[in-house]
């Protein structure tokens, strides 16, 4: 007979489908950077939603913001017009610096809807001829996990049977800009690239990089394409990621903090020239654009136009940073990251990133691993100085636990 696999602890969620392996705490209630669980215990939030809670859990202006837009209309299709869209638009690519913007629900779908842009501008305004247009993309990208995203992942666990695969992407290694050069013919029509990479651990680029991109885009006629889903809308200390290095793309890719930690909204930002290759019926979504999100999304813009929350990240981070540059050789390998939001190479000798934001859990503090033993921090941006030093203090605690 044989025997089941051993299951260490019954299945919490038997219900959902078993795509996520999340840490065993269940939140009941949110505040700031804090999340109290169903047993009353609270948690420093330090990863943040991804990014998607850069204001923080229930910021209370945004939280306004969706409650008065709730009571007047919150969904009309694109099908109606809305008294909201067009003035969430304008303020979009105003922060952005271009004139349109392209409103979708998850980042995913702002990747997607990229990629179609890219090939449709490709086709109609460079004279690519149909059906050869090709992106080009960087090793270890995550822009997402739909059936074409995927296909130019170099994620085994993202892409392996998932098959076949959607074709017209070309990978060559992020951060290598001669390998970009030789990459790039008459049928590539956009660089998809993270300014700096997330999931992959927070991979800041050499310095040249980003500004050598744009150059090759330019000579070659090619769209840069910027996803800005993780390291936009505040959370490097600038705007977008990109202005690091004074780079500017030609689409910007938005999501995650764009919804106020409330609901998904994402959004591609272009110019006329580039978005406007899109006509009726060529792409949409329901739910794309509608009142309550472009409510929500109308006051992140405003609230990142007024410009505290860049200067927060970039403060902010500092701390963090020094913080946590204490713990080399004491059980951390490498640190590494822009503004708030840092990636932690630990000593593998440690076990596994999981392992290690497990145990962190039980001190009081919620991280998220990346690949191996590398965590990720992301925390709110109201997160104060002190709550930082308390999470350092309790990431000391379980190095030393060990
Ligand atoms: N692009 C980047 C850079 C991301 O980090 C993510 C999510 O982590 C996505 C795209 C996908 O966004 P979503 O999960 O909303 O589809």
């Amino acid at each position: 007979e044989v025997e089941p696999p051993a299951s260490p602890t019954p299945d919490a969620e038997p219900h959902v489908a078993h795509n996520y392996s999340p840490i065993p705490v269940t939140a009941a209630t949110a505040e700031g950077a804090w999340i109290t669980d169903v047993d009353g215990k609270r948690h420093l939030d330090c990863l943040g939603a991804y990014s998607a809670v850069n204001f923080g859990h229930r910021h209370p202006r945004i939280v306004a913001a969706a409650l008065e837009q709730i009571q007047r209309v919150t969904l009309t299709s694109r099908a109606f017009r809305s008294d909201r869209l067009e003035p969430f638009c304008a303020a979009l690519a105003e922060l952005c610096g271009k004139e349109m913007v392209l409103p979708m629900n998850t980042g995913a779908e702002a990747v997607e809807s990229a990629i179609k842009v890219a090939r449709k501008w490709g086709y109609d305004v460079k004279g690519v001829p149909d059906g050869r247009a090709t992106i080009i993309v960087a090793g270890g990208n995550f822009h997402g996990r739909t059936t074409t995203i995927i296909s130019f992942s170099d994620d085994p666990e993202a892409r392996a049977g998932f098959g076949p695969y959607t074709p017209g992407f070309v990978r060559v290694p992020y951060g290598d800009v001669e390998a970009l050069a030789a990459a790039i013919d008459e049928t590539t029509v956009g660089v998809l690239v993270e300014p700096v990479q997330g999931e992959a651990g927070i991979i800041v680029p050499p310095a040249d990089y980003l500004p050598r991109v744009r150059a090759l885009c330019t000579a070659n006629d090619v769209l840069l394409i910027a996803d800005e889903i993780q390291s936009g809308l505040g959370r490097t200390g600038r705007t977008f990621a990109v202005e690091h290095w004074g780079v500017e793309p030609d689409v910007y890719l938005l999501g995650k903090a764009l919804g106020g930690g409330i609901v998904p909204v994402s959004a591609v930002v272009a110019d006329t020239d580039v978005l406007g290759v899109l006509h009726p019926g060529q792409h949409g979504s329901t739910f794309g654009g509608n009142p309550l999100a472009a409510a929500i999304g109308h006051t992140v813009v405003d609230m990142l136009t007024e410009g505290t929350w860049q200067q927060r990240a970039t403060d902010l981070g500092d701390h963090l940073h020094s913080r946590l540059r204490e713990f080399i050789g004491h059980g951390v390998v490498a640190t590494r990251g822009l503004g708030l939001w840092a990636g932690i190479d630990l000593d593998p000798s440690l076990g596994t990133g999981k392992d290690f934001c497990l145990r962190l859990a039980e001190h009081g503090v919620l991280a998220k691993d990346t690949h191996g033993s590398t965590l990720r921090l992301a925390p709110p941006l109201v997160i104060t100085v002190g709550e930082i030093d308390w999470a350092m203090d309790r990431f000391a605690e379980t190095l030393r636990d060990h």
